[in-house]
This record gives structure tokens, C-alpha cells and sequence, in this order.
């Protein structure tokens, strides 16, 4: 199947799923993720009208950011950051999806070309317990989120996470909906987080139904990865 066929499937996926549980489809963007895949896919997913696009490898990102410098095209860093690649993510990226430091943050912050604005940053959140490597616990998050807010160069924008595979819709909805209170405790505190990160190929329906605003899709858009 094209990609064009493929990314339409799911943005029919995306709006049925949102009128199903009362929301507007234009209140969830869709991430294309693209990490593995030739920069001719990126191009037809673009062709197709598609402009947000996940990467999470740094120097297969690179290649393809280069080779394609499109009008509109938008960014976003999903994968695990190294302290020493902090200047060229920060330079080359619109997004970063996966912040769980607060010294990450403010490099990424003090390193940002100021003509691009401030880099969109979503913090990321370990809703699997121990099944999980990565994500900071949602006790640690409104410390670090009061810290990131506070910094130069980067907007703290909103909460990402990667659960842990579950099968049933009911299950995969309940790591959806702690990010989704946790996100709007902090901006009870003060805060104006808008993006919930959150949702793939094998859990978008429930994402959506608890309130995701981004949605990371790869497989279904682009095929699987090897
Ligand atoms: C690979 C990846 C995705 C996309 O996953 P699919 O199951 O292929 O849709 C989304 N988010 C992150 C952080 C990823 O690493």
C-alpha cells in the first residue's frame, strides 16, 4: 500500500476514534515517525501533505534533515539524548519528546539558536513501573517541571510517555489517563502544558480517548522496521 493510502488510513483512524469519545480531530496532531526510513518516504509522506515527522536516531535524523529542507516541515527528537549531542539536537530539531533531566533541559535551552525560538520540550513520564527503562516517576515530575519552566531557550510544553505493550483497550488507557491528571495538576499549580505526547501504531485509541494531542505513529505509516 502507498503511503499516502496508509497515512489517510490513519488520519480516518484518528478522527473516528476522537468523534467516539467526544473530541474534535483537530485537537490531535499527527507524529510521523520516521526513524529507519529513507528520506524518499519522508518526501511522500510530505507530497501527502504530512509535516510533522519523529526521529530517534541523531545521525540517521541528520541525514535526512538535510537532504530535505522543505517549507513547513517540523522535526521532533523522540529518542534517548546524550549529554554531548545536546547541540545539534537543539540546533537541527523543532521538538524534543523524551526529557528527563533537568541538566539536559537547560543545555538544550543554552544552546538553542535564539533566531529559531525557544525548543518545544515534553517531558517523559515512566507509567510502567519497572517494566520501563526510561521516564522519571510522577512523583519527581512537578519538581522538574517547575525547573524547565523557568529556563531560557526551551518552552516546557507537555508530557510524553511509552507504556509497556497491553492488549486490552481498558489497560492501555490507564498509563493515558495518569499523564492526562498529571498534566493538568501542574497547570493547576501554574502551569500551561497543551501537549500529551502520547499513543502508537498499537495504542492510538486509547490515547485518544484519554486525551492525547499527539499521536507517534510509525509502523502503520511507514511499514515495519527491521
Ligand atoms: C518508534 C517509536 C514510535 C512509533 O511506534 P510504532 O509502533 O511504530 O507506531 C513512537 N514513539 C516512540 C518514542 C518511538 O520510539
Amino acid at each position: 500500500m502507498e503511503i499516502a493510502t496508509k497515512l489517510h488510513h490513519i488520519e480516518q483512524k484518528i478522527e473516528t476514534s476522537a468523534r467516539k469519545f467526544g473530541r474534535s480531530p483537530n485537537s490531535i496532531q499527527l507524529l510521523a515517525v520516521s526513524k529507519t526510513k529513507p528520506a524518499s518516504m519522508v518526501q511522500h509522506a510530505y507530497d501527502a501533505g504530512q509535516r510533522h515527522f519523529g526521529e530517534n536516531y541523531l545521525q540517521d535524523a541528520l541525514e535526512k534533515i538535510e537532504a530535505l529542507p522543505l517549507e513547513g516541515i517540523v522535526w521532533h527528537f523522540i529518542g534517548a539524548i546524550q549529554s554531548n549531542k545536546t547541540r545539534t539536537i537543539s540546533e537541527k530539531f523543532d521538538w524534543v519528546h523524551g526529557i528527563e533531566r533537568l541538566k539536559i533541559a537547560r543545555r538544550l535551552g543554552e544552546q538553542r539558536p535564539a533566531e529559531r525560538g525557544p525548543l518545544n520540550l515534553c517531558i517523559q513520564l515512566n507509567s510502567s513501573g519497572e517494566e520501563s527503562k526510561s521516564g522519571i516517576s510522577f512523583e519527581a515530575l512537578p519538581e522538574l517541571a517547575m525547573q524547565i519552566s523557568q529556563l531560557p531557550g526551551v518552552r516546557l510544553r507537555g508530557l510524553m510517555t511509552l507504556p509497556a505493550p497491553a492488549k486490552e483497550l481498558d489497560q492501555q488507557r490507564l498509563p493515558f489517563r495518569r499523564l492526562h491528571q498529571a498534566m493538568a495538576q501542574l497547570n493547576q499549580q501554574g502551569l500551561s502544558l497543551d501537549t500529551l505526547s502520547m499513543g502508537m501504531s498499537g495504542d492510538l485509541e486509547a490515547a485518544i480517548a484519554e486525551g492525547a494531542t499527539l499521536v507517534r505513529i510509525g509502523t502503520d505509516i511507514f511499514g515495519a522496521r527491521q
